[in-house]
């Protein structure tokens, strides 16, 4: 596989404060890549500064072979979608709308919106499964369709790479399951790389290609989600000992709550 994403000793820190310090990891083409870490590690801020919500920063990140800072915003806009953490709506539009204004960088200032727009519009809701909800409006979702939704949003324009920051935070199990189950299958049907911060280390575990681990703005662990489930390595990351079990049907450990 071929490397979409390569980042070389990415620094980035706001007054005195090193938020991202030294980091360097690399991201293969169309694999499910997630980024772990206890709060505050800088895990957040990784993924603003690979969707150019933030600059300033120190160090190389180069995407599909260009430097991130010397591309286009409309190729960026295009190229990589971002569903940020904790995303509160407040504006009154339907989904579709709100699926629309994903492909605002491809509208001109002359509307209608063109038939092929629509039909975008109508894939992304499709492969989100949120058909249904094209009508209504984003402050009556729940948890579970607001994140589909917000999927849809970051899909529209079809991608190479998606960025996700804790995308299941907030949802129930079965909805939690879905989500994971939907970024699988965008990572399997469309080819997009999928980068997601996620705590749930057991779906990383299953699910996952590549695990990068940050602990106080550094790299503290990269590699396979296998090698992750170590007491020792979850111990560098976390300052926390978990109770691992091995899966039933996998060669490879998961946490369990711990009994005391
Ligand atoms: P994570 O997503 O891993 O929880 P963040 O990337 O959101 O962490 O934040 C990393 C650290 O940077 C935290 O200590 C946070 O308080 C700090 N931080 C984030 N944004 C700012 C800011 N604008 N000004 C000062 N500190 C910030
Ligand atoms: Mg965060």
């Amino acid at each position: 596989m071929s490397e979409l994403l390569q980042v070389r000793d990415l620094s980035y820190s706001i007054g005195s404060k090193s938020l991202l310090t030294q980091v360097s990891f690399a991201v293969d083409k169309g694999s499910y890549f997630s980024i772990v870490g206890p709060n505050g590690a800088g895990k957040s801020t990784l993924l603003k500064i690979i969707a150019r919500v933030l600059s300033g920063y120190q160090g190389q990140v180069m995407f599909e072979g260009s430097e991130l800072r010397s591309v286009a915003n409309r190729v960026l806009a295009q190229r990589i979608g971002y569903v940020p953490q904790l995303f509160t709506i407040e504006f009154p539009h339907s989904v579709q709308e709100f699926v629309l204004m994903g492909l605002y960088s491809q509208l001109g200032r002359f509307y209608p919106v063109t038939g092929e727009q629509r039909q975008k519009v109508q894939a992304a809701l499709a492969l989100t499964g949120t058909s249904d909800l094209a009508e209504r409006r984003l402050s009556t979702l729940s948890g579970g369709e607001r994140q589909r939704v917000l999927i849809a949003g970051a899909l529209v324009h079809n991608p190479h790479i998606l960025l996700l920051d804790e995308p299941t935070a907030f949802l129930d199990p079965k909805h939690e399951f879905e989500v994971e189950a939907l970024l699988r299958e965008i990572r399997a049907k469309l080819g997009i790389t999928v980068i997601a911060v996620t705590h749930n280390l057991n779906h990383c575990a299953l699910y996952c290609d590549q695990v990068l681990a940050l602990r106080a703005g550094k790299v503290v662990f990269q590699g396979a989600p296998r090698d992750l489930m170590q007491n020792h390595v979850l111990f560098d990351i976390f300052d926390h000992r978990f109770d691992l079990l091995l899966h039933p049907r996998k060669d490879f450990y998961m946490i369990v709550p711990r009994a005391e």
